[in-house]
This record gives structure tokens, sequence and C-alpha cells, in this order.
């Protein structure tokens, strides 16, 4: 059975969508020449004006936002209505360098909640559900988005936020919680928890999992589903366009909808810009057409995916993005190969280990080094024939496969890797230290 939260326009036919886009993106336009110096200005270098925008092909005449332009505009210079029609703002987690704010309307936040409920429905749940936010609460948009979205669908929504492990594990048996929302690498963690405290997944209620707000594999994904018993959703989103609900998962799970009637979404080559048709891969360009505070046209996400127009089997219309393949910045150059820290992961998971590892990334005389800190299970750590030195180079062997560099594995005891409540930190790069 298919579940909508709004099923008028989750499932509106190819033509509805279009108009809807053309008459919002022309509008936004509109109201962010009038109000935002800044972009006007862009504009104007660009020689486009609002009327030039006659079908939504002319997307492609504006220019790009970029996070620099958005650093360079910190904190409010790119605020397009007056500050007492703001009721909200949230911060990005500063990932990739300074904070990011963004600013919401009520109307804004109406649109956000709305795009949280999709995906909370979308992942089975309804008023009678028990939602367990565990993302944080504050300035990251994790745990107010997901709550929100709780509160439209009617859910009972459990503000738990990230933290105390084994006091959420008590709170989801105590009050049966059936949707857990939070970032994959806490979930995993949950998921470890439970089974320290010698429960199973047959002592809590969960059926499904929201997760997203940070990259995660295939592999990943079937590790939660089994230590949860659950079925685990994905859902993307960032700041400047919201926080979570920008797309999220049906349950054929193939790629997430982006919610078109509020965001448009192009490909672009990153290094030339040029707009890529559906099915190649690029970087994902947003521009969010329904805001009110904080509208960003052509936003450079710098998130690398595929979009996919292709019908549905759940009746969606919305076109479905991939899985980000890993942010254009969170790419490793390593001895001049491009390294991604998820194509690392997925070699630890096939090679049966958990996903808790910390890469190292250094340069010494002038060679990069790439060393790679793996847990031992606690089966492998007790196991007295279980040989070290091999095993570390058998997954070196894997690893060096996939990438095509010769990594150097240690494995280390269990839980000496700091776990993650929040976005887990995988790389550390020595390199940028002595920049
Ligand atoms: P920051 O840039 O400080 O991390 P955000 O907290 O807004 O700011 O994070 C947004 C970014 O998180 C996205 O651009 C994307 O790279 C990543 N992200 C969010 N959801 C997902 C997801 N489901 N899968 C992979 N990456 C995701
Ligand atoms: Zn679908």
């Amino acid at each position: 059975m298919n579940n909508y939260f709004q099923e008028s326009i989750e499932c509106a036919s190819r033509e509805e969508i279009e108009r809807i886009q053309l008459e919002r993106l022309q509008k936004q336009v509109k109201h962010v020449y009038a109000n935002v110096p800044y972009y006007r200005n862009l504009m104007d270098q660009k020689n486009v004006k609002p009327e030039d925008i006659k079908t939504l092909k002319d997307l492609a005449k504006l220019p790009f936002l970029s996070k620099a332009d958005l650093r360079d505009n910190y904190p409010d210079g790119l605020l397009a209505v007056p500050k007492s029609e703001v009721r909200r703002i949230q911060s990005t987690s500063g990932t990739t360098g300074k904070r990011v704010i963004a600013f919401y309307t009520a109307h804004d936040l109406d649109v956000w909640a709305e795009c949280c409920a999709r995906a909370i429905v979308a992942a089975g749940g309804t008023k009678d559900d028990v939602v367990h936010v565990s993302y944080g609460y504050g300035l990251f948009t994790g745990g107010m988005g997901l709550h929100d979205g709780s509160y439209k669908v009617g859910s009972m929504t459990l503000p738990m936020s990230s933290g105390n492990t084994e006091r959420q594990i008590q709170f989801m048996r105590d009050l049966g919680s059936t949707i857990l929302c939070c970032t994959p690498s806490y979930a995993a963690y949950i998921g470890e928890t439970i089974k320290e405290m010698g429960l199973t997944p047959d002592d809590i209620k969960l059926k499904a999992g929201i997760f997203g707000a940070e990259p995660w594999t295939e592999n990943m994904r079937r590790d939660i589903e089994k230590s949860l018993g659950i079925k685990a959703y994905d859902i993307y989103g960032l700041t400047e366009l919201c926080g979570p609900g920008v797309s999220f998962e049906c349950s054929d799970q193939h790629g997430m909808h982006i919610n078109e009637d509020h965001f448009i979404a192009e490909i672009i080559d990153p290094d030339t810009g040029e707009v890529l048709p559906y099915g190649e891969k690029g970087e994902l360009v947003l521009t969010s057409i329904d805001k009110e505070a904080f509208p960003l046209i052509r936003y450079r996400t710098r998130d690398i995916c595929i979009l996919k127009p292709e019908k549905c089997p759940c009746g969606r219309t919305h076109v479905r993005m991939s899985k980000p393949m890993g942010r254009s910045d969170d790419m490793l150059i390593i001895r001049g190969v491009n390294v991604f820290p998820s194509q690392i992961e997925t070699v630890l998971l096939q090679n049966g280990y958990a996903p808790n590892y910390l890469i190292e990334v250094d340069r010494v005389n002038n060679t990069d080094t790439l060393d790679i800190n793996v847990e031992l299970s606690n089966e492998q750590s007790k196991d007295s024939l279980f040989n070290i030195s091999n095993a570390e180079k058998e997954l070196a062997n894997a690893i060096k496969t996939m990438l095509g560099i010769n990594p150097k594995v240690h494995l280390v005891q269990p839980k000496t890797i700091t776990r993650s409540e929040g976005k887990a930190v995988r790389v550390i790069d020595k390199r940028h230290l002595l920049d």
C-alpha cells in the first residue's frame, strides 16, 4: 500500500508540476531581484532581468550561488524580508568551514514541515506512530525539521535529541517508539548499544527509520535494518535550502523524490557549470521556489549525484535523485587519485567489518600517506586464532583494488574509535594543517 501526505501534489502530472514550478520561479526571481541587492548585482552583471524568465529552461540564464557567496554575506546579507518577518534561524553544522545561517518566515517553516511530513508518511508514518527524533535539536536542522514534520503528520513526537544512548533505548521501550529519526551513524550506534544491553530487535517496537544528513552506503543500510529490526529510509537536505526534506525515499528505495513543487533540481558539470541531461552524474544545483526569507537561486550543493526521471512504482511523480556519491569537497585527492570515504566504507562492510573507522591522510617527504584505522569486532578480538597482520594485509589489498592506491590498515580494539551521535567525522586530513 502506498501512503501519501499530499497525494494531489506528490502524484501530480508532469505538466502540472512544471506549471507550478514556472509560476513560482518567476515570482521568486522577482522577489529576490527586488529584495536581495547582492543577487540583483549578480543578475545585472549577467545582463538578465526577471522578465527574461519565460520558460523553465530560462533558469540556466541565472547566475549560480555557492557557499562562498553565503559566507561573504554572513550573517544576513541574503535575507529577502524584513527581520520582523523572520520566525526562526537554523545554521549549518559547519562540516566544511564557517557556519551558514538560514532564516525562515512562518510560511517557510510550514513548507519545511510539509516536506518532512511527506518523508514520514512515505516511511509508513501515521498519527498512530510514535516518532522518536534523535537528531540533534538546536541550530542543527535535523531535530527541528523532523519534529515539525511529525507534528504535521499528527504522530506522537519524542524530542529526544542525540546523546545518552541507553536512555534513548529506555524511552524507546517505555513509550513504544515506532519510527526513529537520526543520522545513520547514530542509528548504527543505537543498534550496537541495544545488543550490548543484552536486548534484541524484538524488545523494541521500531518499524522504520528515517536517516540522513550524511552519506551512508547500502551495506550500512542492511546492517542498521538488521540491528534494529526495521526498514531504513534515506532523507536528504541541507540547511541552506531548509534542512532535511529536500528529498526523501519512498518504499521503492531507488532514489529520493525531490519535493519539486518547492525546489527545482538541475545537474551541472562542476567544472564548466554546463547543465547536464537527466541520467548524467554531476553536481546537484537547487533553486528554492517557494521561500520568502532566504530564497536561494541556483545554489551549488557540491553534492554529486544523478537525477532519475523514470516513473516510480510508488506513484509519486517527482524526480528522484540518487544517493549523493560524496560531496565534491568531501573528495580526497591522495597521490593524485580521487578518493571518497564512502568507497573505503563499502570495502570494510563487504569484508565483514563494522563502519567504525577513521581515515588519516598526511604528507611525508612530499608523498601522501593513507592510514585507515578499523575496529575489530568483539568476536575477532577474542579469537586467539585470528591473525591480525594477515587480516590487515587482506583488507589493504581489497582497498587497493577499489582505489588503486596502497593504504596502511590498522586493526584496532573494539570501541576505540569515537562513536558519533550526529554527523560522523571519518577523515582527518593533516595535510591541510600545513597550508
Ligand atoms: P554542513 O555543510 O555544515 O554539513 P548541513 O548540516 O546542512 O551543513 O549538511 C548538508 C549536507 O549533508 C548536504 O549537502 C550533503 O552533503 C549531506 N547530506 C545530507 N543528507 C544526506 C544524505 N541523505 N546522504 C548523503 N549526504 C547527505
Ligand atoms: Zn517512489
